[in-house]
């Protein structure tokens, strides 16, 4: 099925200067980009956008990590996009990451993993608004 995702490139990687070679990876898998935009959340829209994580004890540093610096926001559209995001992600420590993944090759640690994809379509359903409008998915 054709799905569209919301991926964020987030502050660790974008510092790294990782932008294009992240991207790289899912338009070689077969993903197209349909929007795309480097934009720096404030801490209060960090918090909006990983409200589902207001409970965890993770939510205020990763909150303050995901507002430090830019980001870059992406919708990608493609077959199973949401699940074949992720896969091309690997897992979210990058200990337990798969070889090839973004995250085994560039996530520092837990937190400061390089990349965000949307879990689910009800995930995608609220994060591609949180950031595009419909003007601007192409
Ligand atoms: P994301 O939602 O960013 O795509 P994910 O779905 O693999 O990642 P989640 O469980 O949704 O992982 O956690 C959201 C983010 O919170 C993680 O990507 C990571 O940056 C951070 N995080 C998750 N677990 C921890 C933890 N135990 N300690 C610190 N940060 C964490
Ligand atoms: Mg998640």
């Amino acid at each position: 099925m054709i799905e569209k995702t919301l991926v964020i490139i987030k502050p660790d990687a974008v510092g790294k200067n990782l932008i294009g070679e992240i991207i790289a990876r899912f338009e070689k898998n077969g993903l197209r980009v349909a929007a795309l935009k480097k934009i720096k959340m404030s801490k209060e829209e960090a918090k909006g956008f990983y409200i589902v994580h207001k409970d965890r004890p993770f939510y205020d540093s990763l909150t303050d990590f995901m507002s430090e610096g830019p980001i870059v926001v992406m919708v990608l559209e493609g077959d199973d996009a949401i699940s074949k995001v992720r896969k091309i992600m690997g897992a979210t420590n990058p200990a337990q990451a798969e070889e090839g993944t973004i995250r085994k090759d560039f996530a520092e640690n837990i937190e400061r993993n390089a990349v965000h994809g949307s879990d689910s379509p009800q995930s995608a359903q609220y994060e591609i608004p949180y950031f595009f409008s419909t003007l601007e998915i192409l």
